[in-house]
């Protein structure tokens, strides 16, 4: 997402800022000019009154002057009355400039002389508003109307006053000269006025330019570069942190910022690799992860998605890696997994064509093969060569702790596109084939193919079927009896869960208990076993004199076991029943028992506290090795029947059985044979000092009718 233009963004901001104070200074300048107008304005008043008065004092003093000469000149034709002379003075005096009359009168203010030829005025008083002042006036007086400035001089010759003259001055052509110069004055003041104006326009304009630069230059070194890095930021947001990350050499906030933020993305893009490797790289064995593998086995299967090319995918899974752990600690089954991953690495290396190895968690690895565009066949050959490679290379030993120790390999193999097209449905084949290979007797490998999904489908419809199967009565209990060796009697009897399916018949416990085990079933069925098992060994101990004292033998799955209500559960059973507890026999298979011992023991001692007691079941076939008998509280040993049924012709499993009677006497533990189906294997586990023995040699389960049957 690019940066898109904002009224809250920085750049807006600026420019009405800029813009305000732009503004501002217009309205001062307005203002000033304004202010500019208004002193032009007084100073033209000002000046047209100064002007007034200086052209008016010059017109009195110049006209005073004038009189008081016209006077003078007029003493003596006044004096002698020389009318002409007189006229002649006056009309000189007339033809002056400005001058609107001139006007020569005897002391009384009679008029003499006005200038003109016939005189009409002769011998008249003057009775204008300005005669009064002039005819009385003893020296030279100026006085003036509105239109007129009137001087008056006496006309004096010694004491003797002969009359007066009075000169009128026309104001008009005054004013007209100073209108004029005040025009001038005002042209002037106009002049200065506008070359202010433009000095003003110049430096707003300067002004407008240099806001405009302002706005440039803050667009260009500090919106511009912020703007670039919120891009960049955005594009780090969204997980691009190959987005190029501005860089600059400037000496200044800008720059530091810009180097800052380059830092600090190169730091979230190393992050961000440290966290990619961390969540795809399994830690103990530096192999990819699950995640890893598959997102990369989405972008093959992408990419070839009509291409025609191939894949196989390799699903090794470790055979009984969890005994490892169990017995021997998890450090010793990290050493082991690593030791896997490098001999299977080794092996893809050499192998060629391989491209990919993860480890899934826990004990399974899983490889990619790529396949050319040749015939599915070509592929399939090379992905079993390769699976026979790793199972043969996988079962090489160990060495562990300076243990040798022996491990297999199961391989299960699906083909893209054959048998699949998604890599969820390629992962779920890969398990599929990979646990038929486990079925088959681990250490091999096994190609996918549909009828596998056919048995996964069973199991699911095995777990549907299940669900209610006590219910409705098609789960039952069967007894085996179980004979002393010492003196051949019946001591007791192992209860066997029996499925009676209302459409495929019987059902082998072996098929179904893993089902009902591994779907949690079996804490329903298993309360139900314990609880038929006790009351029918109750009711034998009433019925049949044969019966008493007879122990019941219950099989208890791991899960029961790990639940932790067992003990109660039995405690329960007890009481409701009234079986006494110590005819009760728990039977564990070893594997249950096995893992964390400390926890182990603890259960076994609190089931053991109830007064029944426990039986390590199938003994000889997990990975305990007899040294783990002296740690777990146990009250007996069923020697595994592959143990039994080889006791003849097999002289190490009849040295591994009289080592466990020995072994398991020397603690105090009782032993028992499971599987006695010969004669000859009855009397070599007598001689050897077997405790007890069931086997089909003895007897059969049997339904709780045929039993009680036996015991009458
Ligand atoms: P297990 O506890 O080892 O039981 C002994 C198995 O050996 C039984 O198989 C029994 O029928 C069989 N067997 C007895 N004598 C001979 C013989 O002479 N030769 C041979 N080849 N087999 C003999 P089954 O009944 O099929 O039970 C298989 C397993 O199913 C049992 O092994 C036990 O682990 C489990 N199981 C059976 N019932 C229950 C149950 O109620 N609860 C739980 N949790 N598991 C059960
Ligand atoms: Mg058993
Ligand atoms: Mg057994």
């Amino acid at each position: 997402m690019r940066f898109q233009w904002s009224p809250r963004g920085l750049q807006a901001k600026l420019s009405v800022l800029v813009g305000a104070t732009l503004l501002l200074m217009l309205a001062v300048v307005v203002l000033m000019l304004q202010r500019q107008g208004a002193v032009q304005k007084q100073v033209a008043g000002h000046s047209r009154e100064a002007m007034h008065e200086l052209v008016f004092e010059r017109l009195r003093e110049h006209g005073k002057a004038q009189a008081a000469q016209v006077a003078d000149s007029l003493v003596n034709p006044l004096y002698y009355f020389d009318l002409d002379k007189i006229g002649d003075i006056t009309r000189a005096a007339l033809r002056q400039p400005d001058v609107g009359y001139v006007l020569v009168y005897d002391p009384s203010g009679n008029i003499i002389h006005d200038g003109s030829g016939d005189i009409p005025t002769y011998g008249q008083a003057m009775r204008d508003g300005l005669a009064y002042e002039a005819v009385s006036a003893e020296s030279v007086h100026a006085q003036w109307s509105e239109t007129v400035l009137d001087i008056a001089a006496p006309i004096r010759l010694g004491d003797q006053r002969l009359g007066g003259v009075r000169i009128g001055y026309s104001l008009d052509a005054v004013r007209a000269d100073e209108a004029r110069a005040s025009d001038a004055l005002q042209e002037r003041l106009g002049d200065i006025g506008n070359r202010h104006l433009w000095w003003v326009g110049v430096a707003l304009l300067a002004l407008l330019g240099l806001g405009a630069v302002a706005v440039l230059v803050l667009q260009v070194t500090v919106v511009g570069p912020i703007r670039m890095l919120g891009d960049v930021a955005r594009e780090i947001e969204a997980g691009n942190f190959a987005a190029p990350i501005p860089q600059s050499g400037r000496r200044d906030e800008v720059g530091d910022l810009m180097r800052a933020f380059g830092r600090m993305g190169e730091s979230i893009a190393r992050h961000d690799r440290d966290v990619r490797r961390m969540a795809y790289t399994d830690v103990l064995t530096g192999l990819g992860n699950r995640l890893a593998f598959r997102e990369n086995l989405d972008q093959r299967l992408m990419q070839l998605r009509g291409a025609g090319q191939q894949l196989a995918l390799l699903f090794a899974d470790v055979d009984d890696f969890k005994r490892v752990n169990d017995t021997l600690g998890h450090e010793a089954g990290d050493e082991v997994l690593v030791q896997f991953a490098n001999r299977i690495r080794d092996a893809v290396e050499g192998f060629g064509g391989a491209s990919l190895i993860a480890r899934f968690g826990g004990d399974e690895f899983v490889i990619l093969l790529e396949g050319g565009d040749g015939s599915g066949d070509d592929l399939r050959g090379r992905a079993a060569d390769l699976a026979e490679l790793l199972v043969d290379l996988l079962a090489q030993p160990l060495m562990i702790h300076g243990r040798q120790v022996f491990l297999g390999t199961s391989i299960g193999i699906t083909l893209f596109p054959d048998d699949a097209a998604s890599a969820t449905a390629l992962m779920k084949n890969g398990d599929i084939a990979m646990y038929e290979a486990k079925h088959a007797g681990k250490s091999c490998h096994r190609f996918y193919s549909r009828a596998m999904d056919q048995a996964v489908e069973r199991s699911v419809r095995i777990e549907q079927d299940l669900r209610g199967a006590w219910e409705r009565g098609e789960l039952s209990l069967a007894y085996q009896p179980i004979y002393r060796l010492g003196d051949g009697r019946l001591v007791g009897a192992e209860a066997l869960l029996r499925w009676q399916h209302p459409e495929q018949g019987s059902i082998a416990p072996s098929v179904f208990i893993d089902v009902a085990e591994q779907s949690g079933l079996i804490d329903v069925i298993g309360p139900r076993v314990l609880q038929t098992a006790c009351s029918d060994a109750v009711r034998w101990h009433r019925e049949f004199e044969r019966g008493e004292g007879l122990f019941i033998s219950v099989n208890v799955s791991p899960r029961q076991l790990r639940s932790g209500t067992l003990p109660q559960q039995v405690a329960e059973t007890l009481r409701d029943t009234g079986l006494a507890a110590h005819q009760l026999h728990i039977e564990l298979t070893e594997t249950a028992v096995l893992g964390d011992e400390l926890h182990t023991a603890t259960l076994l001692t609190r089931l053991r506290n109830t007064g029944v007691k426990v039986w390590l079941d199938d003994f000889g076939t997990g990975f305990s090795g007899l040294s783990h008998l002296r740690r777990v509280p146990a009250d007996g040993v069923k020697i595994d029947r592959s143990f039994i049924s080889d006791v003849l012709r097999d002289p190490d499993d009849l040295a591994l059985t009289t080592a466990i009677i020995a072994m398991a006497h020397s603690l105090g533990i009782t032993v028992i044979a499971e599987g006695v189906e010969k004669e000859g294997q009855y009397a070599i586990l007598r001689e050897r000092g077997c405790d007890l023995a069931q086997g089909y040699w003895i007897g059969h389960p049997v339904d709780a009718e045929a039993f009680a049957a036996l015991l009458a």
